[in-house]
């Protein structure tokens, strides 16, 4: 992180005001995004399991001139995933942004794969991802107001060899996401899905089929991935808008990636 990503947040900050919830913060796009949005004015509270990260991070948004607030949580646990809503609502009063970002990539072929990543993925990526929303636009609907951003991938939108799992968590939070938005914006409650390609993050660490691991690491080795920032710049982008302004997708990749 440089300095100016670090910018203490000003009066023009167009976030300002706003609290904002990010799961995952404790590594990659999860905390780029929670600085970006600090950064900006809002008050965020992080949440992840790695608890010690978190306070790292909420010191380094509190440094400059920021809030921010530590749920040390494991969000496969949908009761938990829940009471992460109601304490950053209970101590930072409101809830204008959740980003569901919080994500597992356990890629594989389909006949070796270890039953238990599709279990885990399909729980992270897909489950915990409506329960937080579910109890985020039960908050946000009394507000009136309210925006819902989440992180799905170009696995969303499409899907190759060793990708069938991942891409059917993927698929199925740009279904949700979909039904979402029609649904909510009666309410004043706005719905953006991110889409990216590869992001340099420790994403690919988690693998455990090894073969598949080594081909995809090599693969990134011979592109420039994404930074964890510009993904963070898409969220930005999506808050950020005027309250008339929808923003559904946003699919963003490396140049090097085809
Ligand atoms: P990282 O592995 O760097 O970060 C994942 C985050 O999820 C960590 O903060 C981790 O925190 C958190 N997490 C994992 N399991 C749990 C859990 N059970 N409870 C709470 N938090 C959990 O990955 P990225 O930043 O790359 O991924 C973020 C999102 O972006 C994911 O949804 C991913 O699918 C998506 N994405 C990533 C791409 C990439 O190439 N990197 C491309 C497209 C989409 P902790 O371990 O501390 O709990």
């Amino acid at each position: 992180m440089n300095d100016t990503q670090l910018s203490t947040p000003s009066a023009h900050a167009r976030l300002q005001g706003q609290v904002a919830l990010v799961t995952g913060a404790s590594a990659g796009i999860g905390a780029a995004t929670a600085l970006a949005l600090a950064a900006e004015g809002a008050a965020v509270a992080l949440v992840a399991r790695r608890q010690e990260r978190l306070e790292v991070l909420a010191g380094q948004i509190r440094a400059a001139g920021g809030q921010a607030l530590v749920i040390g949580t494991d969000l496969n646990d949908a009761e938990q995933a829940r009471a992460t809503v109601t304490r950053a609502v209970s101590e930072l009063g409101r809830l204008d942004i959740l980003v569901n970002n919080a994500g597992l990539m356990l890629l594989g072929p389909v006949a070796d794969a270890d039953a238990s990543d599709w279990e885990r993925m399909m729980t992270l990526n897909v489950l915990t991802l409506m329960h937080l929303t579910q109890a985020a636009v039960q908050v946000m609907k009394p507000q009136g107001r309210g925006h819902i951003v989440n992180i799905s991938s170009v696995s969303g939108r499409g899907a190759g060899p060793t990708s069938a799992g991942y891409s059917a968590s993927k698929w199925a939070v740009g279904g949700f996401s979909e039904g979402l938005r029609q649904e909510v914006r009666l309410h004043g409650i706005r719905v953006t899905v991110i889409e990216p390609g590869v992001v340099a993050t420790e994403l690919t660490d988690h693998i455990t089929h090894a073969a598949t691991k080594a081909a995809y690491e090599s693969r990134i080795s011979e592109m420039t991935p994404l930074e964890a920032e510009d993904v963070a710049a898409a969220v930005v982008y999506a808050t950020t808008q005027p309250q008339r302004v929808n923003v559904n997708e946003i699919l963003i990749r490396p140049l090097d990636q085809g």
